[in-house]
């Protein structure tokens, strides 16, 4: 039988080479590390990330905007142990910072979690590994601990040959020690896929209390984290802001208590620019009651949109251009929500359109379940496009 594998000898395979086939490979269920905490601090909520056994505080830090190696330091020193990046994050200069500040802490205090963003386009198996290559060698490290395919909507694309080729092959080969997906729509079809495909120890997923109404996403969370599946909440504070004027902000952090009420979620990882957002994060980790008034803020007796697209994809079939609403949507709240227009058009270049959207149409006729002018929304951020990148970073 398989000896579960803690942080120590994980690290002592690596080092040695012996790391291939210390795992049982796709299909099977593993059985879960243990000891294995990156140094907890007292007064700190901490949950087990499912069978990886890492125990980690339940609000972590979502590097994804930060460009302060400030606040990744003070979320470290306050107690937070799971850092979450990307390939695409910032061009690249995400990754290169978080390889930068982190020489000089040890390895084993803190965790890594990068992804790798197909386009619309599949990857091929050497495409996605060379793409993993060059995310480690920013990262300066020679594993990850947790590699993602990022950004999946469907069943097809979480149990792609090539990813689950890709992503077996580099945690065989030690460079990984466990395997996630991520999703911000359709997200229970990718969620069960995840169970379903054998390889995946984590999933990461859009959750927040406007989505509270979709009850097969809540099942399908019950089911991964029954499953032994490491759950992580994203987009918990649902754009941040109620209006694309951002006069109206959400009580973000009634918004993240509001997500971590549901002990199927094992940690989340918002992301933060300021330091006093992540002093608000920090309060939450210490306590996640949710008030009568928090519970207010969040106006849940109401059918306000916000700025959060559902990922629900009831407009896709209504657009006959097929474009990908949902993720227009999403860039949408990245520009007017987080104020991150670099962010926005990264978004957008990974969608890789061809000319105007929406150019051609005489009219809309599509209808969003969340009452968003969905063709005005596109035609406004659109013209993102056209903006040099460089004027964004
Ligand atoms: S206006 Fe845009 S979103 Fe609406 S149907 Fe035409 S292409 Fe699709
Ligand atoms: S119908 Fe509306 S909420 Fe649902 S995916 Fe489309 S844009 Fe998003």
């Amino acid at each position: 039988m398989q000896k579960p594998l803690d942080r120590r000898n994980f690290l002592k395979l690596t080092a040695t080479g012996a790391a291939g086939g210390f795992l049982a490979g796709a299909g099977t269920v593993r059985a879960a590390s243990t000891d294995d905490d990156a140094g907890t601090k007292e007064g700190i909520i901490h949950r087990t990330l499912g069978r990886t056994g890492l125990k980690v505080p339940v609000v972590n830090l979502g590097v994804m905007r930060v460009d302060n190696p400030r606040i990744v330091n003070m979320a470290l020193d306050g107690g937070m142990t799971l850092l979450d990046t990307a390939h695409g994050y910032q061009n690249g200069r995400n990754e290169a910072m978080l390889g930068e500040l982190l020489e000089n802490r040890p390895r084993d205090s803190y965790y890594l979690a990068t992804k790798v963003n197909p386009r619309r386009e599949v990857l091929t198996v050497d495409q996605f590994i060379g793409m993993f290559e060059i995310s480690l060698e920013r990262l300066k490290m020679e594993y990850v601990d947790i590699l993602y395919l990022h950004g999946q909507s469907s069943r097809e694309g979480t149990l792609h040959e090539n990813y689950l080729e890709a992503l077996t092959r580099l945690r065989d080969q030690g460079k990984a020690r466990f395997l996630g997906v991520t999703t911000h729509s359709n997200e229970a079809e990718v969620i069960r896929a995840a169970v379903e495909g054998g390889i995946y120890d984590v999933v990461c997923t859009a959750y927040n209390f406007r989505m509270e109404q979709f009850t097969e996403l809540k099942k399908a969370i019950a089911e991964a984290a029954g499953a032994g599946l490491g759950v992580i909440a994203m987009k918990t504070m649902a754009g941040v802001y109620w209006d694309s004027e951002r006069k109206d902000p959400i009580n973000t952090r009634a918004a993240l208590k509001f997500a971590l009420q549901n002990e199927n979620i094992h940690t989340s990882i918002p992301g933060v620019t300021a330091f006093h957002e992540l002093e608000d994060n920090f309060e939450v980790n210490k306590d996640i009651t949710l008030n009568d008034e928090e519970l207010r803020d969040l106006r849940m007796d109401t059918s306000q949109g916000g700025l959060f697209c559902m990922g629900c994809e009831e407009c896709l079939d209504q657009c006959p251009h097929n474009l990908p609403i949902p993720d227009f949507m999403r860039t949408f709240m990245y520009a007017y929500g987080y104020r991150d227009l670099s962010l926005a058009r990264s978004t957008m270049d990974s969608l890789a359109l061809c000319g105007d959207a929406c150019e051609s149409c005489d009219g809309c006729h599509v209808t969003c379940t969340q009452g968003f002018n969905v063709a005005q929304k596109i035609k406004d951020i659109d013209r993102l496009r056209h903006v040099p990148s460089d004027f964004l970073a």
